[in-house]
């Protein structure tokens, strides 16, 4: 018997629409490409969306044409969001950092017609132009006032489009499945692969987000600022999650460095932000030297790659609930919410650590197997481990248009096969040993890089550390450690294997430490660990 309850549609531009209603007056703040701080509410945002729709409907821009942006986090960023997604064209945001060559072959690949453009990255637009036949113009992101003289062709200013429209607009209503964003992953395991997402994946997957938030022990979603960029996987959701909740939204702009974002916590009373690790790093050693404190901030996300138990530690000292979650760009990409459960709020603190350090419990909608090397599925004991296998709502079913990576990652029962190597208890606490990729194998036993790694890292004078395996002739491969120092240490490789040696098990100690000044990341933060393959793990041990 088929239920009597109405199906509706569930469509993106019902999240603006709803703020616009009822949190008409919560205010969006964006530190601007231009300088200024600008501050408007849901309602203008919601007006402003609607111009943008119909300006894309005037340059012929129908459903399921794609539109890049190239965009800092900002408010026009959000307002392409939902004028694009709205109207069932598709937001194709594009990663800035990634090699030129890679953004021209993703143009191409999606088949843009049009790419919205922050001041910041008109000369990379321009010079990859030529390399673009398909795009039909380039909205440059400003006003008037500021639009520079360029070489784009068909440069179109986005101010004097939206100023044009009227700001209202009956929005479509879209079959759910409607695709409405389209991203990229950064291609730290090959060559980027799109994920497609659809209005149905994007309104489940914020109201996911929702309830990760409202589980927190410092509930804390009164003021959010995604400092993960809204180029990457949506934001972790945040641009859906904060109109959907009504909570005030802040965008950091072009300015990533921790005094920068220092201040713009404080200044707007951001209670809730998120970002990966190595930003987060940034703002404690930042917030160590200075002796700063963070007055408003409850609860901090953070993912994309290992939180390192120390840094955890050292943010919870300071009061603030550290949600330790993963996903992927195929999962939208919240699978885990690292908030702690409220069964283990009454334990001490050092009790909720242990499950903090974990990368959270997986949140209902997204159901996994955990497979090993033969193909049986694993206990749910904590202990042992296979490669993560996902699949939900919001996961990708397939990548846009390639079928080669499709077949490798897809099965054909309906799982995403992750390529993660972990283990999950039976509270559904996940932890991420490594990638499969990146794990260590000595003498037949696996080595967990990211676990070296948080052991080195806990050392006060070390900022960053990363563990590759290096060929060797008896145990096929070791452990090698790369370190960069705090400024103004002088620790040598005796004193790091001394610290790890009551840290780890005698057989994962590295063969050998070598200080660097910086490790290479990838465009999403990540350390790049195929540049230190390259660089380091040469046929006959390490490179001179
Ligand atoms: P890319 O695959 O291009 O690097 P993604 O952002 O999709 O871009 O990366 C997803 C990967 O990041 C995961 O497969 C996992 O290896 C890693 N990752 C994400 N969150 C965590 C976490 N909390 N701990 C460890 N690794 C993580």
């Amino acid at each position: 018997m088929r239920g009597l309850m109405m199906d509706v549609p569930l469509n993106v531009s019902s999240i603006l629409k709803h703020a616009a209603r009822f949190d008409g007056g919560v205010e969006i703040v964006s530190r601007t490409v231009e300088g200024p701080i600008h501050r408007y509410t849901y309602r203008e945002a919601a007006g402003r969306a609607a111009q943008l729709a119909h300006a894309l409907r005037a340059l012929g821009v129908e459903e399921g044409v794609r539109v890049a942006t190239v965009a800092w986090n900002g408010y026009r960023h959000f307002e392409c969001y939902y004028g694009i997604g709205g109207i069932g064209a598709v937001a194709h945001t594009i990663n800035p950092r990634l090699h030129p060559n890679q953004i021209a072959y993703l143009i191409n690949h999606a088949d843009d017609r049009y790419v919205f453009v922050d001041l910041t990255f008109v000369p990379l637009l321009e010079a990859l132009a030529p390399h673009l036949p398909r795009v039909r113009g380039y909205v440059i992101m400003t006003g008037e006032v500021t639009m520079p003289a360029t070489s784009l062709p068909n440069a179109l200013c986005y101010e004097t489009l939206l100023a044009k429209e009227p700001a209202t607009i009956a929005w479509p209503v879209l079959e759910e499945n409607t695709a409405c964003g389209l991203c990229y992953t950064s291609g730290t395991t090959g060559d980027p692969k799109g994920v497609l997402y659809s209005n149905r994946s994007q309104v489940l997957h914020a109201m996911s987000v929702c309830i990760a938030g409202a589980t927190r022990r410092n509930e804390s979603t009164g003021v959010m600022m995604p400092i993960v960029p809204m180029f990457h996987v949506n934001a972790w959701g945040y641009p859906f999650a904060a109109p959907l909740m009504g909570s005030k939204l802040v965008f950091g702009g072009p300015l990533h460095d921790p005094a920068s974002l220092y201040e713009m916590i404080e200044s707007e009373g951001v209670t809730t932000a998120a970002g990966v690790p190595v930003i987060w790093l940034g703002l404690l050693a930042y917030l160590e030297q200075t002796g700063k404190s963070l007055g408003s901030l409850r609860s901090m996300g953070v993912g994309g790659s290992a939180a390192p138990p120390s840094m955890i530690a050292a943010y919870e000292r300071r009061g603030i609930e550290v949600i330790h979650g993963w996903g992927m760009t195929e999962t939208s990409p919240v699978c885990t919410n690292g908030s702690v459960k409220a069964k283990h709020r009454s334990s001490d603190l050092t009790e909720q650590l242990k499950h903090q350090m974990k990368a959270g419990h997986l949140v209902f909608g997204v159901e996994t197997k955990v497979v090993d090397e033969e193909g049986h599925v694993v206990p749910d004991d904590g202990r042992t481990q296979g490669e993560l296998y996902v699949r939900g709502p919001w996961v990708a079913s397939a990548y846009y248009n390639n079928a080669e990576a499709t077949a490798g990652q897809f099965t054909d029962d309906g799982w995403f096969r992750t390529g993660d190597v972990v283990s999950i208890d039976d509270e559904g606490y996940i932890t991420i040993c490594d990638r499969a990729k990146d794990l260590i194998k000595s003498g037949g036993e696996w080595i967990s890089s990211i676990d070296l790694e948080n052991a080195a890292v806990a050392h006060p004078e070390v900022a960053e550390a990363a563990a590759i395996a290096i060929p060797h002739e008896k145990w096929a491969e070791r452990p090698l450690l790369l370190v960069v120092r705090r400024p103004g240490s002088s620790l040598d490789r005796d004193a790091v294997i001394a610290f790890l040696d009551d840290k780890i098990a005698k057989w994962w100690m590295p063969d050998d430490v070598i200080f660097v000044d910086e490790l290479p990341h990838t465009a999403t933060g990540k350390v790049s660990k195929r540049t230190l393959r390259a660089q380091y793990a040469q046929p006959n041990g390490v490179a001179p």
